[in-house]
C-alpha cells in the first residue's frame, strides 16, 4: 500500500516546521525534487569511504567506484528499458544532455533544407539548442500547433511531417501543461519519414514507467534531480547504432582512444561521450533514487499524483477567476498551471509563501508556449511522491488567502 505519510517521513527536509508552525508545503517538484534520506547517505557514504576518481585507479577505492558507476548505469538501463549499458551516457542533466543530441547528431548529419519538428510546449532546452543548430546547417524549425487543450493537434501531422523532417523532439510531457505526449505514435510516424525521435523526458521519468525500445525512442534525456536524486547528473540515452554516428561535442580525457599531436580518435561507448571527471559521486546515487522510485513502483506512483491532480484540479476550480492552463486530468502528469484574473503570479507566490505554501511562478523555461496562452506568467503546482491531499487543500486555502490580499 503506497502510504504518503511514510513517503513523506522519508524525507528529512519536511520534518522541520517553518516559522508559525507551518508545515512546508512544497509543491515544485516539477523544478526539482526533495531527497529522500537514502539519496543524501549515499552521497555522503561515498565521499567518507572510498571516495576515488573513475576510471582511473586501479586500487581499492578506485575500483569501487567504477563498480558501483556501472552498477548505476545499469540500473539506468533497466529503468528506461534499454538494450545495452553502454546506451547510457552520463551528462550533467537534461539541458547537457538536449545540446549533446542537438550539437553532435543534429550538427553532423542535417542540411540546409532539411526540417526539425518541435512543437510549441517545449521547455527552452528542447527548443533553443536547435534554433542554433538551424542556423548552423541551414536547416528549418516547424512548430506542430497544439490543440485549444494544449495538446499536440495530431490532426495536423500530415502538413508538418515530410521527407525533408530528420528529427522530431518532444517532451513526453509539458513542464507546464501537464500534457502527456503520444510517443509511441510520434515515434512511428517519424520513423516512416526516416527521422530521428529525440523525447525529453525531464518531466515524465519521475512520474511513470519509460520503455525507449517499445515505445521507439531514439534519444532521450532527464535529469537526476527531478527523480528524487542528485543535482548535477543526468542521462542521456541513444541507441548504440546512432550513438556511434553521433559526435562528441566536448572532447578531452577519458573520451579518447589515441591522441596524437594533430589527430585524435574517440574511445568506445560510453566513455566516447563522457569526457572529464563526471559527476560520480551523484551518478552513484542516482542508482539509490532509482531504487527508491523502484521500490515505491510506478503504478502506486502514479495512481497516488493521478489522485491529487484530480483532487487539485476540483479544489482549484472552486476559486472564482482562477483558470487552468492544459488538458483535464485524465490526460495530464501530476502538474497545475494557472492564474486568477487580476492578480500577478508572482503576488501569487509570495503571498503563498506567506502560509509556507511553495509554488513556482513565471514562464517555467516555455516563453513560446506562453505567448500562445497569452499570459507572460503562470503559477505552477507540480506534485511529487511525498505531497498529499492536505498540501492541496493549503494550496487552496492559501490561494483564497492570497485573492482576497490582492482585491
Ligand atoms: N525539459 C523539461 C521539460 C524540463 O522541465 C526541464 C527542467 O525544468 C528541463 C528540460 C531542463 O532540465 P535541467 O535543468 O535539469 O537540465
Amino acid at each position: 500500500m503506497f502510504d504518503p505519510v511514510q513517503v513523506r517521513s522519508q524525507f528529512p527536509i519536511f520534518q522541520q516546521t517553518l516559522p508559525k508552525g507551518l508545515p512546508v508545503t512544497f509543491l515544485d517538484s516539477a523544478a526539482s525534487a526533495q531527497k529522500p534520506q537514502t539519496v543524501i547517505d549515499a552521497e555522503r557514504r561515498v565521499y567518507e569511504t572510498h571516495y576515488a576518481n573513475a576510471y582511473r585507479g586501479v586500487y581499492r577505492f578506485g575500483a569501487q567506484i567504477d563498480d558501483e558507476l556501472e552498477a548505476s548505469r545499469d540500473a539506468v538501463r533497466m529503468l528506461l528499458g534499454a538494450e545495452r549499458v553502454e546506451e547510457v551516457i552520463f551528462t550533467a542533466g537534461t539541458t547537457l544532455a538536449l545540446n549533446m543530441v542537438a550539437f553532435g547528431w543534429g550538427r553532423k548529419h542535417l542540411k540546409a533544407g532539411d526540417e526539425i519538428l518541435l512543437n510549441l510546449m517545449e521547455h527552452h532546452a528542447n527548443l533553443v539548442p536547435w534554433q542554433q543548430v538551424a542556423k548552423q546547417t541551414g536547416a528549418n524549425i516547424r512548430y506542430l500547433p497544439l490543440t485549444p487543450q494544449g495538446e499536440l493537434d495530431l490532426t495536423r501531422l500530415d502538413e508538418f511531417l515530410n521527407p525533408r523532417t530528420k528529427i522530431v523532439s518532444v517532451t513526453a510531457m509539458s513542464n507546464v501543461l501537464g500534457t502527456l505526449n503520444p510517443i509511441r505514435k510520434l515515434a512511428d510516424r517519424a520513423h516512416d519519414m526516416g527521422a530521428v525521435l529525440v523525447v525529453d523526458a525531464a518531466q515524465s521519468v519521475p512520474h511513470g514507467i519509460v520503455d525507449v525500445v517499445q515505445q521507439g525512442i531514439d534519444f532521450l534525456a532527464f535529469s537526476g534531480h527531478k527523480l528524487y536524486g542528485p543535482t548535477g547528473v543526468g542521462v542521456l540515452y541513444g541507441r548504440r547504432d546512432l550513438l556511434n554516428r553521433m559526435d562528441p561535442i566536448i572532447f578531452g580525457g577519458h573520451m579518447i582512444e589515441q591522441v596524437h599531436l594533430h589527430e585524435s580518435s574517440w574511445a568506445h561507448l560510453p566513455a566516447k561521450f563522457e569526457a572529464g571527471t563526471i559527476p560520480i559521486v551523484q551518478a552513484i546515487a542516482l542508482k539509490t533514487a532509482i531504487d527508491f522510485v523502484d521500490g515505491l513502483g510506478f503504478d502506486a506512483i502514479h495512481a497516488h499524483e493521478q489522485d491529487l491532480v484530480n483532487y487539485a484540479w476540483q479544489e482549484l476550480h472552486q476559486i472564482p477567476g482562477l483558470k487552468v492552463y492544459g488538458p483535464p486530468p485524465d490526460r495530464r502528469g501530476a502538474i497545475l498551471s494557472f492564474s486568477i484574473a487580476r492578480a500577478h503570479p508572482e503576488d501569487l507566490a509570495q503571498l503563498l509563501d506567506r502560509k509556507g505554501v511553495f509554488v513556482r511562478h513565471g514562464h517555467h523555461c516555455t516563453m513560446p508556449l506562453h505567448a500562445w496562452l497569452e499570459v507572460p506568467a503562470t503559477v505552477r503546482a507540480s506534485f511529487g511522491v511525498y505531497n498529499t491531499r492536505e498540501d492541496v487543500d493549503r494550496l487552496r486555502d492559501a490561494l483564497l488567502f492570497a485573492r482576497e490580499k490582492l482585491r
